[in-house]
This record gives C-alpha cells, structure tokens and sequence, in this order.
C-alpha cells in the first residue's frame, strides 16, 4: 500500500470538511438564533443540493446515498411522529440505523452506475423504500429476541454504556477500514470519499443527542458527496475515461494559456494495430493505460495528454527543443524497457489434454516522438503540433522508437 503526495492531497478536502465540523461545533455557544437554526436544517438544503446535482449529472449511486441519509435523518429525527416511542428508538432503531447505515452504503459501492431513473435505478430505489418499510415493521414490533439481538456484547467493556452497540461498532470500523484500503490500494476517489463520508455520519450518530452537532455532521457527509460529484464532472470533462491522463479538451485549454516559447511533442506508439490483432483490443487497451502512465512522469516542466487512440500530446512551456530533447529520450527509452505482464490462458482443449496452467510473459512497445518549437516558420500552436506531427512521421521513417526534430 503506498501512501503517495496524491492519495493524501485527494483525502485533504475531506479532512478540511471534517475540521471545519470541529470548528463550527466549538463555536456553537457564540452563535445566534438564527443561525443555529440554519445550522438545524442544514443538511436537508445540503441533501436537496446534492438531489439537483446528482439528477443534473445523473448519479445513481450518489443519488440512493443521499436519498438513505435523506430517510434515515426524517426517522432518527421524527420517531416519535412514527408512534414509535422513546424505549423503542434507543432500544431497537437506532442501534439498527448504526448498523444498516454502513452496510447499505457499502452494498451501494458494489453497484454499478446505472443513472438514477433507469430500471435498474428505479428498482435501487425502491428497494431502498421497501427496507425502511421493513425496519419500521420491525421496530414497531418491539420483540425482545430483536431487542436482544441488536444488543449483543461480544465483549465486556469496562464502559458502563456506549454509544453504538457493539455490533454497529464492529460493522463500522471494519466498512471504514475496507473504504481506506480501497481507496488506497485502488486509488479509487469514490471509496476516498466514501470513507470520508463514513466518518462523517459516524460522528453523527455519536452526537445523536445533540441536534445541532448531529446536522453539522450530516451535512458534511453530504457536502463530501457534493465535493464528489463536482469532482467527478471535472475529471469526465477534462481527464481522458481510459487512461486518466488528461484529455484533449484538456489539452485545447493548455494550449490556449502557452506564451511566446514552448516545444510540442507528439508521441505515437508504433506497431500498435499488429500488437492489437495479436493479443487483443482488451490487452491493447491496458498497455495504452501503461504507456500513458509512463508519459505523466515526464520529467523537464513537460505536461502529457491523450490526443486520441495510440497517440499522445506532451506541451512544454518556455522550453527549447534543445531543454526537452534529453528528458524525451528517457521518457522513450523508460517505455520500451517497461513490460507489460501478459497471462495467456490455456485455450480449452488446452486444458482437457494436459493440466498446463496460465502462462505468464512480459510484452513491450516503443513509441516514436516528433518535436517541435515555436518560432518563426511554426507561429501558433496548431502549427507546431503539425510541425511535430511531420516529424513524427519522420520518426516512423527513421525506423521507429526515436525521437525526431
Ligand atoms: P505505426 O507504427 O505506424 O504507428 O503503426 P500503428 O499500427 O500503430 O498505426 P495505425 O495508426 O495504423 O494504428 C493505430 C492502431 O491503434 C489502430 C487501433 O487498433 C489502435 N488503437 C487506437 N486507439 C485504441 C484504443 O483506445 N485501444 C486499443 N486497444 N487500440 C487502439
Ligand atoms: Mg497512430
Ligand atoms: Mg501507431
């Protein structure tokens, strides 16, 4: 598990959000009537906001989170209106909210996006629908053998009584755990955002019996979702789906913001229809995910994009063809020595012949680069990606895997 500068920077958000809760609780003594009650009702403006942007950018699961905060914040909140009484609430549904809240949110990750009014999107919700219903059947039952159930002990704490029972307990830490893992392991933003979230409610239902506390923290793991999905339509519009790197929408806006000195590299992978029809457009498709993660740690102020298909855009600003030449040929030399780790499966009469595992080889390409700088022959940038464009085609005469001026 390797905590990188990135991995922490995509947490920071989350922590400040979190700080800020802690802030603004210490602060509630100073506050005034009115806006203790905005504070109050906070997170239902919150959840309504991230309802909007969730239809807006079509999110389902996103959507069903705040859509089970959303329910599960009316419930905590209006029991007594359910005919449920005190008893019932401390003895039965809150310690079943503690627990359901993280599994839902977990069985909700699994799924995939599938928008919000979809079939599939549809049936999510009702489901959502039919387990309230079935909570509060069962809540409204009151039998001792749930009672008991919820709040078993599997061991004996010296606290006389805490505030989650020891099974939400468990479930939490254990989902927390298994969002930070992911997070780090898959480098994966939802889960980031997720265990944040997941801290979030956590500290909301600590402080069930303070109103105000409890909304500052829903309201924070709403605001966490709402981070999330601006987050996620910045990435759809400006990083490339495939590789991550930034795309060519990305690389337009770059282009625009370059001044009077700058070299542009365009980079092609060579022989990248054969590798394709020998291993696959599946296995083509992770090397281009390799190589474009070779090309991101481009050293010498470069930037890297995917331009489209096998090829790639690296800008240099105040740069000189002379300043990049070196770092270019690393970064090509860095991709023809990086393997990718082919496993070929044993074909089926393979298998029926002999008992031959998966055999595993490492594949490699190179790729070609043409460069290019500003000056007074290529006067814009469309000029000079042409510029390197020719010379990329010169790269490919040369015999590939080069760099061409
Ligand atoms: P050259 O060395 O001259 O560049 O040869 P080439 O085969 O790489 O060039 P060509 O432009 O003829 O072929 C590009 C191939 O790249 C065609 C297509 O199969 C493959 N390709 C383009 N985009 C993708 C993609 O997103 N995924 C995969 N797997 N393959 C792609
Ligand atoms: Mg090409
Ligand atoms: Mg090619």
């Amino acid at each position: 598990m390797k905590i990188t500068f990135k991995s922490i920077y995509s947490s920071i958000i989350y922590i400040l959000i979190l700080l800020g809760c802690y802030f603004l609780i210490k602060n509630i003594p100073s506050f005034t009537p009115p806006i203790l009650f905005v504070i109050e009702y906070s997170p239902y403006v919150i959840f309504g906001l991230g309802i909007i942007l969730c239809i807006r950018f079509n999110q389902g699961r996103v959507f069903l989170i705040i859509l089970l905060l959303i329910l599960f914040d009316l419930i905590l909140r209006y029991y007594s209106e359910l005919s449920i009484t005190v008893q019932t609430y401390s003895q039965i549904l809150y310690p079943l909210m503690c627990l359901l809240i993280p599994l839902n949110i977990v069985i909700i990750s699994h799924f995939k996006e599938r928008g919000i009014f979809s079939l599939w999107g549809k049936i999510r919700i009702l489901f959502i629908l039919i387990e309230l219903f079935v909570i509060y059947k069962i809540v409204i039952s009151n039998h001792p053998t749930i009672h008991k159930l919820l709040n078993y002990q599997f061991v004996k704490l010296p606290i006389e009584k805490a505030f989650m029972n020891q099974t939400a307990l468990l479930i939490y830490l254990i989902t927390l755990l298994f969002f930070i893992i992911k997070a780090y392991v898959k480098k994966n933003a939802f889960e980031v955002r997720l265990a944040g979230v997941m801290i979030s409610i956590f500290a909301a239902l600590f402080f069930i019996n303070d109103q105000l506390s409890f909304s500052i923290f829903l309201s924070a793991a709403g605001f966490m979702l709402i981070v999330g999905i601006i987050q996620d339509s910045y990435s759809m519009a400006y990083l490339d789906e495939l590789t991550g790197i930034p795309s060519r929408r990305a690389l337009r806006e770059n282009l625009m913001k370059l001044g009077n000195r700058y070299v542009i590299a365009m980079i092609d992978i060579d022989f990248f229809k054969k590798f394709n029809d020998k291993y696959g457009h599946d296995v083509g498709d992770d090397v281009l995910k390799l190589v474009a993660s070779q090309l991101i740690k481009v050293t010498g102020g470069g930037k890297a994009f995917r331009y489209g298909g096998e090829e790639f855009t690296i800008l240099f600003p105040g740069k000189t063809i002379e300043d990049v030449i070196p770092h270019l040929e690393n970064l090509r030399e860095q991709v023809s020595k990086t393997g990718y780790t082919y496993t070929r499966k044993p074909s089926k009469s393979q298998t029926s012949k002999s008992k031959r595992g998966n055999t595993t080889s490492q594949l490699f390409v190179t790729i070609s680069i043409g460069v290019c700088e500003k000056n007074s022959k290529f006067k814009d940038p469309q000029e000079v990606i042409k510029g390197a464009d020719k010379a990329l085609y010169r790269a490919k005469k040369k015999g590939r895997n080069c760099v061409s001026k």
